[in-house]
C-alpha cells in the first residue's frame, strides 16, 4: 500500500510565524505573564501544551480590558485597531504576530475606507479574521459569503465599492460572488487577498484525494480551513476521515485498498501528521 502525504499539509507561514514568536517569547519574557489573544491556533492539542508552559489564553475584549500587566501576543488572525488601542491604554506589552497577508487586507481597507468606500468582505462573518478586519473599516464593512447575500445586496449606485476576501476563502466562490456584483453594475475594485498558501494546499488535497482509495484529514475541530479540506477530499473520495489526532483514526482498511492520502490544516503540527503517517504505514 503505497502513502502520499501532501507537502503542503500543516504549518503555513503565518502559522509557523506565530509558534515561533510564542516560543521567543517563553525565553526572553521573564517573569512577565504571556497572553495570546484568543487560543493562538485552532489545534486544542498545541494550545494545551503551551497553557503547560505558562501561556494564558484572553478569550474576549472584556478580558483585556481588565488586564494591566504583562505580554499580549496578537496571532496571526489579526484583531481590530481598538485591540491594540486598549493595550497601549493599559501598558500592555503587544508582541504583533499578525500574519503579513492578513495586515496587508488591514491596510487596504484602511485606505480605501478612509477614501470613502464602502468595504465588502467576502468571509465568515464572525471568523475571528474577518472581526479583525472589520475594525480597521472607517464605515461598517459588509460581509457576505453567499449567492444569495450578494444578489440580495444593494446600495447607492453612486457609491464606490471595494471587495477584499478572507484569506482562507475559495476563490472559485470568491470569482462567483465578484461576478454578481460585476452584474449589477456597481463601481467596485476587487483586490483578491486569498492566500496562496490555502488555495495550494486545497489543490494539492484534491488532487491526492481523486486518486486515492481513503483519505485522512487531520486538524483541529474549530479549524475551517480544515473543515474546507475536509469537503474537498469528500468530494473526490468517499472514504475520507476526519481527524483531530491518531486517537480518532478507526480505520478499517480492505485489502484492495492501495493508496491512502494524508493531508491537514494550516494549524496542524508536524508531529501529529508524522504519527498519523507512520501509523497507517505500520498497520496497513
Ligand atoms: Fe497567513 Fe495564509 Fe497562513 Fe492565513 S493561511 S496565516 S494568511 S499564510
Amino acid at each position: 500500500m503505497e502513502i502520499i502525504k501532501a507537502k503542503s499539509a500543516g504549518f503555513c507561514f503565518g502559522v509557523k510565524k506565530a509558534m515561533e514568536v510564542v516560543y521567543q517569547q517563553l525565553e526572553q519574557a521573564g517573569e512577565l505573564p504571556i497572553y495570546t489573544f484568543g487560543p493562538l491556533i485552532h489545534n486544542e492539542e498545541v494550545v494545551k501544551e503551551l497553557e503547560a508552559k505558562g501561556v494564558k489564553v484572553i478569550e474576549n475584549q472584556q478580558e483585556l480590558e481588565n488586564l494591566t500587566e504583562g505580554i499580549v501576543i496578537i496571532r496571526s488572525h489579526g484583531v481590530s485597531r481598538e485591540i491594540y488601542q486598549i493595550m497601549e491604554k493599559n501598558g500592555l506589552t503587544c508582541v504583533d504576530a499578525t500574519c503579513p497577508f492578513v495586515k496587508r487586507i488591514h491596510r487596504i481597507v484602511e485606505a480605501e475606507s478612509a477614501r470613502g468606500k464602502r468595504i465588502v468582505i467576502i468571509g465568515n462573518d464572525g471568523h475571528p479574521e474577518v472581526e479583525g478586519i472589520k475594525g480597521w473599516c472607517n464605515l461598517p464593512a459588509t460581509v457576505l459569503e453567499g449567492t444569495e447575500e450578494a444578489q440580495n445586496f444593494t446600495s447607492d449606485p453612486e457609491e464606490k465599492i471595494c471587495i477584499v476576501s478572507q484569506t482562507t476563502f475559495n476563490y472559485n466562490k470568491f470569482k462567483d460572488l465578484v461576478e454578481i456584483f460585476v452584474k449589477k453594475g456597481y463601481d467596485i475594485s476587487v483586490v483578491n487577498t486569498i492566500c496562496n498558501a490555502t488555495e495550494e494546499r486545497q489543490t494539492e488535497a484534491q488532487e491526492i484525494a481523486a486518486k486515492a482509495d481513503a483519505m485522512i484529514v487531520i486538524g483541529g475541530t474549530h479549524s475551517s480551513n480544515t473543515r474546507k479540506l475536509y469537503e474537498i477530499c469528500k468530494n473526490e473520495c468517499e472514504n475520507t476521515h476526519f481527524i483531530q489526532t491518531l486517537d480518532d483514526l478507526h480505520l478499517d482498511l480492505p485489502k484492495s485498498v492501495g493508496l491512502v492520502g494524508i493531508t491537514a490544516g494550516a494549524s496542524t503540527p508536524n508531529n501529529i501528521i508524522e504519527e498519523v503517517q507512520n501509523y497507517v504505514r505500520i498497520n496497513f
